[in-house]
């Protein structure tokens, strides 16, 4: 696909002709807790029109359990079968990588530990083959130093996501990204990561709904995670501007522009 040279501004998403819908969650569904206007109401009306949607987040930090329970208690109709996330990237890169039983050092949530093992790798830091980070808060200069030593020592080094910067609350917190290049500018190594931009989970969510690529639209307020995840799966994107605010003078051109859902 031809990148456009500039988006089109669309008044209404009705515009569009569309018969599935990737959406990314924080910033355009939700601000935080806070519903973003019009969003639940959009995404009630696709489902009453039996148009299939799918949300793909970076946020490795919940289960799409976690996710599909507080979209639902905003008003949103969802299945965790309808969000997917980078930690299920993450863990499907394990499973297609590793046999069972092989060593993970995990940084990241507890609900990510937690996938991990119960996907029948072993939570281990002595012995780990893989470091798999994710947005971790209690990251620490000790867990840096394991995961450090171990990359050194050969185990590969991955990531639910390369995000550096996460907007909440009206500020910025830092994503899992910046913990992922503290390890890697450490031991030196270059790492991969598994979300957001990659198109992986694109393909995994059209999948999920049985949508085609060319039927559907990926919905999202980054230029640097959602547009580029569509532009690189080769899906219509539509930026939405309730969100992170652009930057000006990306390289990344989304094909359509909305104020809002
Ligand atoms: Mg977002």
């Amino acid at each position: 696909m031809t990148p456009p040279a500039s988006p089109i501004r669309l008044g209404s998403i009705d515009e569009l002709r569309f018969s599935a819908v990737l959406a990314d969650l924080d910033g355009v569904v939700y601000r935080g807790d806070e519903a973003i206007p019009g969003a639940v109401d959009r995404l009630r009306s696709w489902r009453e029109r039996g148009v299939p949607y799918c949300f793909v987040t970076n946020n490795a930090e919940k289960s799409a359990e976690q996710f599909a329970e507080k979209l639902m208690r905003l008003g949103v109709p969802c299945t965790p079968n309808e969000v997917v996330t980078s930690a299920d990237i993450a863990i499907a890169h394990l499973e297609a990588h590793y046999a069972a039983g092989t060593g993970v050092f995990c940084v990241g949530s507890a609900s990510l530990r937690e996938r991990v093992e119960a996907h029948g790798f072993e939570l281990s830091a002595d012995e780990a083959k893989v470091v798999l980070v994710g947005l971790d808060r209690e990251f620490s200069y000790d867990k840096m130093a394991i995961a450090v030593r171990r990359v050194l020592a050969g185990a590969s080094l991955v990531a639910t996501n390369a995000d550096l910067l996460r907007p909440i609350h009206g500020t910025f917190e830092p994503g899992a990204g910046a913990i992922l290049q503290s390890i890697a500018a450490s031991a030196g190594v270059t790492p991969r990561s598994l979300g957001k931009p990659s198109p992986e989970i694109a393909h995994v969510a059209l999948a999920r709904i049985g949508a085609r690529l060319e039927d559907s639209i990926l919905i999202g307020d980054q230029l640097e995670t959602d547009i580029l995840t569509a532009r690189t799966a080769g899906i219509r994107s539509v930026l939405v501007e309730t969100g992170v605010p652009a930057k000006h003078g990306s390289h990344i051109v989304p094909d359509y522009v909305l104020a809002s859902l």
